[in-house]
């Protein structure tokens, strides 16, 4: 970043006329960014962490359409999730002359040394829905809140457990989280455990396996198989007496690897209803689920505004203009603050998936039979 006014200056010389320089000195990374006459038709690269979870498939083509509706081509690549892989496709992204990355990271920790090349190449970065941790190198961040997507996890179960209404319980409670090299697990936990762990302070919530720190209940790649299994190992160590009566769950895929365990033991079935059990994304496969009556919440983020601010800001960020942005505090990547826009999770049950999902427009009826 700190390069791109003498980069596209000496661009500029070679190429006579080609391009407009103008310093404004906005730049959220603290350099100054320069108006640009090309920005329009230029590539933007789009690094994305992996096809097997359906958010991430519609992230992709948002983006892409968004970006294509304002006069770029891009170029949209999935890693996997396999960090070196992805680092690998941005490497590529760079050499082919993206003018602009966006990047959903797969391992937060393995991008310095490739978003060094991209500040040599004086490419502006936008860190999406992920952030990005340890460099200097990334430009703005556009998420959702993240912390309140916990809160809303916590409350849900709160709420639905009759806590704070009159029930004193105690009920049991079970605890997920998400991939440990995901900076967003860590809000997620910490909002959920925010409005949770008062009352495991009372003993009305019990975590039977005992496993209540982020360390123990973390599930690598936010894999549903994993998250399936440390459920089953956790019925048959510590429900051999006693009920599940509510499971945090950070995301829909683990959401549906933990009803997978439960409805094996027998929940879900005659006397033994399914616990209370969270969940993130809105997957198609999870509000099916809630309108089945199994998994009872989930956090739904409106990926298309997503798409839109990220879009935004590499537009303005090429065309010399600040992005707006409305958080300059939270986002600490362990090198600067990195200037975000924040987009509000909304809780959605089976009492309100009509009107939040289906008449939003993010799905219609028929994609829900
Ligand atoms: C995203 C969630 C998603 C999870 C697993 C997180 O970084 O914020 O929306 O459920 O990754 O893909």
């Amino acid at each position: 970043m700190r390069n791109r006014r003498a980069a596209l200056a000496g661009i500029a010389a070679a190429a006579s006329l080609a391009l407009t320089l103008t310093a404004c000195g906005q730049s959220g990374s603290g350099g100054s960014k320069e108006k640009t006459t090309d920005a329009k038709g230029a590539t933007i690269g789009i690094a994305m962490p992996t096809k097997s979870s359906e958010r991430w498939i519609s992230d992709g083509k948002n983006v892409v359409k968004d970006l294509q509706a304002k006069g770029y081509k891009t170029k949209l690549v999935y890693g996997e999730d396999d960090p070196a892989t992805q680092v690998s496709q941005i490497e590529n992204l760079i050499t082919q002359g993206v003018k602009g990355l966006i990047i959903a990271a797969i391992d937060n920790k393995s991008l310095d040394s490739v978003l060094q090349e991209a500040a040599d190449a004086n490419i502006p970065v936008i860190s999406y829905d992920r952030l990005i941790l340890g460099t200097k190198n990334v430009d703005y961040y556009a998420s959702f809140d993240n912390e309140k997507v916990g809160r809303l996890q916590g409350q849900y179960i709160v709420d639905r457990l009759g806590l704070g209404k009159g029930k004193k319980g105690p009920f049991n409670i079970e605890l997920f989280a998400g991939s440990n090299d995901d900076n967003n697990t860590k809000y997620f936990f910490g909002g959920a455990m925010s409005v949770l762990q008062p009352y495991i302070d009372k003993k009305q919530l019990v975590v039977k396996s005992g496993q209540t720190k982020l360390n123990q209940v973390v599930t690598l790649r936010w894999d549903g198989a994993t998250a399936q299994k440390r459920m089953e190992d956790i019925l048959t160590g510590s429900y051999k007496s006693g009920r599940v009566d509510a499971v945090l769950s950070p995301y829909d895929g683990i959401s549906i690897g933990v009803l997978s365990a439960l409805k094996s033991d027998g929940y879900g079935s005659g006397s033994q209803p399914l616990p209370v059990i969270t969940g993130q994304d809105a997957e198609i496969a999870s509000v099916k689920s809630i309108i089945a009556g199994e998994q009872t919440q989930t956090v739904y983020k409106d990926l298309r505004k997503l798409a839109e601010v990220a879009a935004t800001m590499v537009d303005d960020s090429l065309k010399g203009k600040k992005p707006q942005v409305n958080d300059t505090k939270t986002y600490d990547n362990g090198t600067k603050v990195v200037p975000a826009y924040l987009l509000q999770p909304v809780s959605v049950d089976k009492s309100n998936y009509q009107q939040v999902l289906v008449d939003g427009g993010y799905y219609t009826e028929s994609e829900l039979k």
